[in-house]
């Protein structure tokens, strides 16, 4: 498979021979799929950043997890998109080389791709899964930019080429990923930040103690020692003299004559004068207006990935839900739990005096919940699970089938009761997820199976998992 080369029309030119010559933004995906590296040519930067955007928005891992270089014809120099490529390259530095560096460093990059399950499929929606995978696949960490476009004041250029488009929502990425101590961050700087809007873009007013208007005028102040008279510097100035406006002398030295005590400001407005003037802080992004002490002091912190990522990216988000719902909810083993269902349908059979039943529990949308809910992800499915224990008593028995699913065993309970029971828990999360969530989304599906004594294991598991998948 040949590299594919993108970018504007001296791509075309100078390395067709060597690389397949594609235009990402009308061609289906496929060919840079299989791809080993994409290079990009351009002298543009804002098709080299759109050309960057559209590989690392894809949701394929295959496609944006890809190694992507670029071949500087003059835009090498800004700094933010070298931080979201894997290299650059000046075009008079280019050579065989390049090339080989090129094959080596993608092969490295591809072989830890191929470990993630389902890399050639679009997978991937979640940005929190995309940035741990991508840190993962280059070992790397995620270094804070300065930047002037971004409103928070700085961005991370690697996520920024994840997102549809700029917005508030890094913060609760990069919170949700710390949170769940899948990064952990170091200590880069501090600043202020707008508490409405996170915007650090943030106007620092003086403004007068009596009327508030930012109107005022800062004087310098002159003190006579001879008649003591006190007053603003510019009652003194007679052309290139001072000179006293109560005694009428000449100040000629100072420190001898005359000192300048300090500083005194005047409001325009109202005529007030004062020492030192009241300061307040307007947002430039969204208006609203502080008290600097109130104002946000968030650290600005660099991240690398901690040992727990490793785990959610080779195998998912579900992963990390599994870690949080296991710490809520006491269950056995799945092998230990086939053993007692048989026991419990012996026993049905044997003595006919009850009924049993099994249910399911399947849950969906965990990505949702994990990325709108930041770091309150947690507090949801606690939530979720206290509504879950409401319904189950003490007897029953509860164990994971795989990441997303329980299986739970009622035991003296009929299914009628059972229906009775899941149907208050889906009610109950449905308003849990009106309540948190702008959309209402479908977060569990239950079955039930009664346990008769009639039906062996295999055939009670086979019709409780039965579509439970989709
Ligand atoms: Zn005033
Ligand atoms: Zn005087
Ligand atoms: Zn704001």
């Amino acid at each position: 498979m040949k590299p594919v080369i993108c970018g504007d029309h001296i791509a075309e030119e100078l390395y067709s021979d060597r690389f397949l010559y594609k235009n990402l933004f009308e061609e289906t995906p496929d060919k840079f799929i299989s791809a080993p590296y994409i290079l990009i040519v351009s002298v543009d930067y804002h098709q080299a950043a759109a050309l960057l955007h559209q590989i690392r928005s894809s949701n394929i891992p295959f496609l944006y997890l890809k190694s992507v270089f670029l071949i500087d014809c003059g835009i090498a120099e800004i700094d933010y998109i070298k931080k979201g490529l894997d290299k650059t390259f000046k075009k008079n530095e280019f050579d065989e080389n390049s090339l080989d560096f090129f094959s080596h460093y993608s092969e490295e990059i591809n072989k830890k791709i191929k470990q993630i399950p389902g890399s050639e499929k679009p997978s991937d929606n979640n940005i929190a899964i995309k940035v741990l995978r991508y840190m993962y696949t280059r070992n790397s960490s995620l270094e804070p930019y300065k930047s002037s476009i971004h409103y928070l004041g700085y961005t991370y250029p690697v996520t920024d080429f994840f997102f549809e488009k700029l917005n508030n929502n890094l913060v609760k990425l990069i919170s949700f990923l710390e949170d769940h101590q899948l990064i952990s961050g170091e200590f880069v700087d501090r600043i202020f930040s707008c508490t409405q809007c996170n915007s650090a873009f943030l106007n620092f007013r003086e403004i007068c103690t009596e009327c508030k208007s930012p109107n005022i005028e800062e004087q310098q102040v002159i003190h006579h020692f001879r008649c003591a008279y006190v007053g603003p510097e510019k009652d003194f100035i007679r052309e290139d003299k001072l000179v006293c406006p109560k005694c009428k002398r000449t100040l000629k030295l100072v420190g001898n004559d005359y000192e300048k005590p300090s500083d005194i400001y005047s409001c325009n407005n109202c005529g007030n004068k004062f020492q030192e003037p009241d300061i307040i802080t307007e947002c430039y992004n969204c208006s609203k207006k502080n008290l600097p002490q109130h104002l946000l002091h968030p650290t600005v912190k660099s991240y690398k990935l901690e040992e727990l990522a490793s785990s959610v990216v080779l195998y998912g988000m579900n992963n990390l839900f599994q870690h949080d719902i296991e710490k809520n909810f006491p269950h056995i083993k799945y092998g230990s739990f086939l053993k007692t269902l048989e026991t419990e349908i012996e026993r049905i059979r044997r003595f006919k005096l009850f009924k049993s039943t099994l249910c399911l529990i399947k849950f969906k949308n965990l990505d949702k919940i994990y990325l709108s809910q930041g770091i309150k992800a947690n507090l949801f499915i606690q939530e979720l699970s206290d509504i879950i224990h409401n319904v189950l008593r003490r007897s029953d028995l509860i164990t994971l089938y795989n990441e997303t699913i329980f299986i739970i065993l009622m035991t003296h309970t009929e299914i009628k009761n059972a229906q009775q029971a899941f149907t208050r828990v889906k009610e109950n999360i449905d308003k849990l997820s009106e309540k948190n969530l702008s959309d209402k989304l479908n977060f569990i599906k239950i079955n039930t199976v009664e346990i008769t004594g009639v039906k062996t294991s295999k055939e009670i598991m086979d019709e409780l998992l039965q579509n439970a998948f989709h």
